[in-house]
């Protein structure tokens, strides 16, 4: 074993998927598995295909063409909006992506028409948490002039919520959203196939639903991959919290004071960090620090505390016990533990099936 690593239990991922992909299909609504997390990982990838999903999404273009080079065949769907500078690459590899920019929008048209592709665009609309979308009031306009774009197929629109300011995606907005599809589709006398309601935060909304709405669609990251709905993180019933856990290994104990000694400046990261005196403790450094993980995204194990991290540490205590070198310590870890994570090459990852 090399440490410190990732542990990603693809089976309770795939138990996590197929259980929300069975509550949602009551609500009239599809999920669309969102990869950015785990990078575009194929074993990720392979698993959600497994496991039902019908279309993978990734907000990266580097990680859609990981997984196309790796022969996974679904459609794909890029959630943020193409850089000018890569609409080809998005034509080639993505049939579909979120959109807000006309000016990008008539670019994706030039590239496909060049290779002879038909591209699928998703209109996302501002509903109020202030990310990407357009302004309700400018929808109908940018449609009319996407609707005379070449090789350009409007799939349908969609809406972001609580990323940025942690607007709740509730009945009000969500209606607002439908009700525009239904404007939309009468006015122009089209048909919309996708209405993309959000992300993690609206599975409470939706599990809430009493008669299915316009929206038929959510795309997912975080619930799948560690079983809680984004909004108040609360568990979602019969799926799996822990499949991912990260491990990292001691390299000094010892009993400490608690109290630095000397003439204090800032430290290393600009902060000067309240001293509680505590007497002595056990200290312990393990081998893993910010340039590996956002330590904020990590639980430890009961009795193990994370007192600080620098650069290449990660300085802990522990009670009534002392850790000794070379052990390991397992550690919970959340989505933005997970974020940083899987973007450090000095963390092995480790699939099991
Ligand atoms: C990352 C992302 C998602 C998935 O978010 P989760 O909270 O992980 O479900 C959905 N939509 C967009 C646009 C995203 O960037």
């Amino acid at each position: 074993m090399s440490f410190p690593c990732l542990e990603i239990d693809c089976r309770k991922i795939a138990v996590n998927i197929k259980l929300i992909i069975r509550e949602l299909k009551g609500h009239s609504i599809d999920i669309l598995p969102v990869t950015k997390v785990f990078m575009g990982h194929p074993e990720i990838a392979a698993t959600l295909v497994e496991s039902g999903a019908v279309m993978l999404a990734d907000s990266r273009i580097e990680n859609i063409e990981r997984m196309r080079c790796a022969g996974i065949k679904v459609p794909m769907m890029l959630i943020r909006t193409p850089m000018l500078s890569q609409v080809e690459r998005v034509v080639s590899s993505c049939e579909v992506s979120l959109n807000t920019e006309l000016v990008v929008i008539k670019a994706l048209s030039e590239a496909a028409r060049t290779i002879g592709y038909y591209h699928g665009v998703i209109i996302m609309v501002e509903l109020g948490d202030l990310r990407e979308g357009v302004m309700v009031n400018q929808l109908e306009s940018i449609i009319k002039k996407v609707l005379e774009l070449p090789n350009i197929i409007i799939n349908g629109i969609g809406a972001n919520l609580t990323c940025r300011y942690g607007v709740a995606p509730d009945r009000k907005n969500m209606d607002i959203l439908s009700n525009l599809v239904n404007d939309i589709e009468r006015r122009f006398d089209i048909k919309m196939k996708i209405i993309s309601g959000g992300n993690s935060a609206n599975i409470l909304w939706a599990l809430k639903l009493e008669r299915p709405s316009r929206i038929n669609q959510l795309r997912l990251g975080e619930s799948i991959y560690f079983g809680v709905e984004a909004l108040k993180k609360q568990h979602i019933t019969g799926t799996y919290k822990d499949a991912i856990i990260l491990i990292a290994e001691v390299i000094e104990s010892s009993v400490k004071p608690s109290k630095p000694w000397g003439c204090r400046y800032k430290n290393a990261f600009g902060d000067m960090p309240e001293i509680v005196e505590r007497g002595m403790v056990n200290q312990a450094l393990l081998a893993i620090g910010r340039q590996d993980v956002n330590p904020s995204g990590l639980r430890p194990p009961i009795g193990i505390k994370i007192v600080a991290s620098t650069s290449d540490h990660l300085v802990v205590e522990s009670e009534g016990h002392i850790l000794k070198v070379g052990q390991t310590i397992k550690f919970r870890i959340d989505y933005v533990g997970l974020l940083s994570a899987m973007t450090s090459p000095y963390i092995k990852k480790n699939f099991y099936h």
